[in-house]
């Protein structure tokens, strides 16, 4: 019986065999672009749940709508493109934030964005006569940014699978943030005040999102403790000031990661094991204090952590109280 079933077994697995063989390749292009925009969300989703999850603490709030957009004038190969994705309309939506205000309201990836405030269409929808370009989506992003710090429900129109559509959105305020995967083979993450960078090098590296929530946290962090403008303004003691931001950036990151339901051990893994394959942090520049040190100071923050109770499953962090308190 045993052989029997063993050989049924072989049989199914081989017959699985053939028909994954019998399988069309994608076009490389294809699979190219649909990974970039499964890098887009993946980074989005940790970015949202990071800026949710700590949301009653942040001074620094922003609405967000937990969606992808992409214009299919930013694909050098359009064709593919379309057959990559559905555009609704030459603006559309790429991906959606599980559960994210966009999700909620019904809307769904390919969906395209149609016009605004029922009769204002925000962008020119003719096709692009030259070579691809982010200008058009660099636009409407802005018209967004503008939009999402008014705080009231932003209208338009949304083409649907079911026909054109009056939507309007009003997300929550929740910690600022805005995300963005630069395309580079480079391990490197940014913050310049307002948005996040991480490099698709870099999100290929990290073992899974808890290390990966490590890092966005910590860029984050730069960004809901002001720090740019903090370095920007020193002219001596630049170097003293860098490495104090970015002790703190590492100490709030372990709150923020808890407090969205990330497991913050990740954030020793990762810049245990990326401090010994570069010796360095993130940045390359020599005020970067020593992975050791990083780490050591990490689980200290834990420890710290660890003894504060709860609320709702989630804790203030003493660094964002702090920032509150300074109006
Ligand atoms: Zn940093």
């Amino acid at each position: 019986m045993k052989l029997i079933a063993a050989v049924l077994a072989a049989m199914a697995f081989t017959g699985a065999l053939v028909a994954t063989q019998k399988e069309v390749p994608k076009d490389p292009v294809i699979v190219a672009y649909q990974d970039l925009i499964a890098k887009d969300l993946r980074l989005a989703t940790i970015g949202y749940l990071l800026a949710k999850g700590s949301a009653d603490f942040c001074r620094n709030k922003w609405r967000n709508l937990g969606w992808v957009l992409h214009d299919e004038r930013q694909y050098p190969d359009l064709g593919l493109a379309r057959r990559a994705f559905t555009f609704r309309q030459p603006i559309s939506i790429a991906a959606l934030v599980a559960d994210g205000p966009a999700e909620q309201a019904g809307l769904a990836a390919g969906d395209g964005l149609f016009g605004a405030d029922g009769s204002v269409v925000w962008y020119d929808l003719r096709p692009a006569k030259s070579g691809p370009s982010s200008e058009r989506i660099d636009g409407l992003r802005e018209e967004f940014v503008t939009r999402l710090s008014e705080g009231r429900p932003i209208a338009f129109q949304i083409d649907t699978a079911n026909g054109r559509r009056d939507v309007a959105l009003d997300p929550p305020t929740i910690c600022a943030s805005d995300f963005w995967v630069d395309v580079r083979p480079k391990r490197d993450a940014g913050a310049d005040g307002v948005r996040v960078r991480v490099t698709s090098g870099l999100m290929e590296y990290v073992s899974d999102d808890d290390e990966l929530a490590a890092v966005v946290a910590h860029e984050m962090a730069h960004n809901l403790l002001d720090h740019r403008p903090l370095i920007e303004v020193t002219k001596s003691g630049k170097t003293k000031v860098i490495k104090a931001t970015e002790a703190e950036a590492d100490r709030l990151s372990v709150w923020l990661m808890a407090n969205a339901g990330y497991d913050p051990e990740a954030a020793i893994t990762f810049w245990e094991r990326y401090g010994k394959a570069t010796g360095l942090g993130i940045f390359s520049a020599p005020t970067h204090y020593r992975w050791q040190s990083r780490v050591a100071m990490l689980r200290a923050e834990m420890d710290q952590m660890a003894l504060l109770p709860t609320v709702e499953g989630r804790r203030d962090p003493p660094l964002l109280a702090a920032h509150r308190a300074k109006q």
